[in-house]
């Protein structure tokens, strides 16, 4: 079962509607793309909705995009009704019964008349009942007094779900009746003009490119109510919310929900998974990024280091969504939006010290005696009296100031008595105070987004009253290594051989960065294993790092395979080390192709994916924090290319390693971060100031 692309959600309505102001009991229309939610429809009538879905299912389908139109009526009625009418257990001979029989136009329709005309199929009074029309219809009684029909009041489903409606209550709040008889015959053309393509489910397998489903907002009412607090339609609040909380689900809990059998009845998808619905009801996924996100400027042969970055740095954003964690939670996590202080710090004015607290006004100008009031305060233990003027009381500190108290002097500074102090003059006013508010005041903004959330991040939060954040989602990166030649360290080798060292450097990275590392192996030069891991890569993960195969020879299968989707861009970049890099999305998930040569993997891993991921993950631009330090080598270098070269501070200068080969891993593990050699010529000499890139300002 593969996901859907779009999930489209209609709320019906058997009402008529005329005019051009979207209002509630209309028709709405929601569609989730790609996790992006677009704006709720309103569609005035059933015959204009026919007209859309058609349209979008032409649409989505010439897209080549799966698609899933959830429908808020029941697709069958109880069980034994369908016989009842059509002498077959069919739920499709009934939609095939009504659509003959139901006659609908913008004027009105004749559902009241078809309900009469149903009853007449069964025994008794009903099952269908309320009559909507001034003029009495024979055989649909005004009220529930139906009995003897023989059918049941309820589905399996509608029992299940709470506060879910019986469908033959033909109007009356909350009614589905009608919406049910006018809904079906648009369901049974929409399914004969795309015979093929459509799977109504569950009568048939959810595997078609195109899905119905019978859905039910009830069941993710909590998450309705919260949105409609802060204003809006309902019935708009409730498509565009189900359609995201549809298209959130993974594969598995999708398999889940649509593993129902009910073949006459129908059932109402994800009913028993509402917890699951209202949360990802809730979770705002970002939108994906743009095929073209990895294009550089055409006709340049060599991109400028900073010209590639400028790039990165305009086209990339967040892909992980946000979620609201503890504060336990929250350490190393990207902040997704701004927090404001709940409550000022501090919240009252306190003392600083271990003192004694009087108000400044009734100091004289003279040597002070201050009789003391019983009583004290701690903190946490307020004085709740009044302190008269003139006298002092005894003060711990973090105490609030108790009422009549704006001054405090240093328990050091005054001689105790039995009941008064006494000490010198000259306190000045407020001394030893801390004000309300004097750090932060309530509503002030304390974190800004795109920041790594700092221990002492979590204090202030804390303090102004913050339980929890808003914060993204930990970046998933998966690493995986390409090669005909590689083998796991440890396994026995044969000629040729080498074990895989980028994957430990890679992984070790992605952890080192912050963010969670998926491991998927390695794969030898095959383009179907590699497409196999790479969909594994983009399922379980937010990017994908891949080494090796990435120039454009006949075993560079990454960048072959990535070149296939339209979305690639082959980096050539003037810098070295690092030979092309491949850059693409692979389902929409980044891919960042590097050099095989682990010297230029983990250096392009450096300088190009580690600035990109913390845009992926939420985080704010930043270039490593450099240091100008004296060289402790002599370098001359050509024009045209910025370089890059193992490097270490050894008092105080920078060291490189003895050899540029980009095979030399002894030379990373040696080096403690890199000489950054500008674009153009240069000449270095000892003691000449150099660029040094601690690799912990990487981190
Ligand atoms: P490629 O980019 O695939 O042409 O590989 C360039 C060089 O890097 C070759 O010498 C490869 O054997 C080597 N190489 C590729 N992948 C790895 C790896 N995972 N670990 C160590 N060396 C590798
Ligand atoms: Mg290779």
């Amino acid at each position: 079962m593969t996901r859907f692309d779009t999930i489209a959600i209609v709320d019906w309505s058997s009402g008529k509607d005329t005019g051009p102001t979207p209002r509630k009991d209309a028709i709405w229309l929601g569609v989730t793309r790609d996790g992006t939610d677009a704006e709720p429809q309103y569609i005035r009538n059933r015959m204009e909705a026919e007209v859309r879905l058609a349209a979008l299912i032409e649409q989505e389908r010439a897209a080549g995009r799966r698609l899933m139109i959830g429908f808020d009526f029941p697709f069958g009625f109880p069980d034994g009704f369908a016989k009842g009418l059509t002498g077959s257990t069919d739920p499709f001979a009934v939609w095939h019964w009504l659509e003959t029989h139901i006659e609908d136009s913008a004027q009105g329709n004749n559902r009241f008349e078809i309900a009469a005309r149903i009853n007449g199929c069964f025994p008794g009074i009903g099952p269908f009942w309320f009559n909507g029309l001034k003029q009495d219809i024979p055989g649909l009684p005004r009220r529930d007094t139906r009995e003897g029909h023989g059918v049941p009041e309820k589905r399996r489903c509608d029992i299940a779900a709470k506060g879910a409606f019986a469908c033959w209550q033909m109007g009356g709040a909350g009614a589905v009746g009608g919406q049910v008889l006018t809904g079906l015959p648009v369901l049974h053309r929409l399914r004969q003009s795309f015979a093929g393509q459509v799977a109504v489910w569950p009568f048939e397998p959810p595997a078609a490119p195109v899905v119905f489903a019978e859905i039910w907002p009830g069941l993710i009412n909590p998450a309705v109510k919260k949105a409609e607090a802060a204003g809006g339609i309902r019935d708009a609040h409730q498509v565009r919310l189900l359609a995201r909380a549809l298209s959130g689900l993974s594969e598995t809990e999708l398999a889940d929900m649509l593993d129902v059998s009910a073949p006459e009845e129908g059932w109402i998808m994800g009913l028993g998974h509402e917890p699951r619905l209202v949360e990802a009801a809730q979770t705002l996924r970002p939108p994906p990024l743009r095929n073209d996100c990895f294009a550089l400027p055409a006709g340049v042969d060599w991109t400028p280091v900073d010209t590639a970055l400028d790039f990165l740095r305009d086209r990339l954003h967040p892909v992980v969504a946000p979620a609201e964690l503890p504060l336990a939670d929250c350490l190393d996590r990207v902040l997704a939006a701004p927090v404001t202080a709940h409550r000022a710090n501090p919240p009252q004015p306190n003392t600083a010290v271990d003192g004694y607290g009087f108000a400044h006004a009734s100091l004289g100008e003279e040597d002070q005696v201050l009789p003391l009031v019983e009583g004290r305060a701690a903190a946490g233990a307020p004085y709740g009296g009044h302190v008269p003027k003139g006298c002092a009381i005894r003060v711990l500190t973090g105490a609030a100031l108790p009422e009549g108290v704006d001054t405090v002097i240093l328990q050091e500074d005054v001689t105790v008595g039995a009941d008064r102090i006494a000490f010198r003059a000259g306190v000045k006013p407020g001394a030893n105070t801390r004000r309300a508010g004097e750090d932060v005041m309530a509503g002030d903004t304390i974190l800004s987004p795109g920041r790594v959330l700092t221990p002492a991040d979590l204090a202030l939060a804390a303090a102004t009253g913050r339980a929890c954040l808003p914060v993204r989602h930990r970046l998933r990166v998966a690493v995986l290594s390409t090669g005909d030649e590689l083998r796991e360290a440890g396994q026995a080798t044969g000629e040729g051989q080498i074990f895989d060292a980028n994957r430990p450097l890679l992984l070790g990275l992605a952890r080192k960065f912050g963010y969670a590392p998926v491991d998927l192996g390695r794969v030898p030069d095959d383009r179907a294993a590699l497409r196999a891991l790479l969909d594994q890569g983009a399922a379980r993960a937010d990017v994908i790092l891949t080494s090796g195969g990435a120039s454009a020879g006949d075993e560079d299968h990454v960048s072959a395979l990535l070149n296939e989707t339209g979305a690639m861009a082959q980096w050539r970049i003037a810098v070295k080390p690092g030979r092309p890099l491949a850059l693409g999305l692979w389902n929409g998930t980044p891919v960042f192709g590097l050099p095989g040569n682990p010297v230029a993997a983990m250096v392009c891993t450096l300088i190009f994916a580690r600035p990109a991921m913390r845009l992926l993950a939420g985080e704010a631009w930043r270039a490593p924090h450099a240091l100008t330090v004296p060289a402790a080598f002599h370098k001359a270098k050509k024009p045209g290319r910025r370089e890059y070269l193992r490097a270490r501070l050894r008092d105080g200068r920078a060291e490189v390693f003895k050899s540029e080969g980009s095979g030399r891993i002894s030379g990373l593990s040696w080096a403690e971060g890199l000489v950054e050699l500008p674009d153009g010529a240069a000449t270095i000499a000892p003691g000449d100031p150099v660029t040094y890139l601690p690799f912990d300002s990487f981190y």
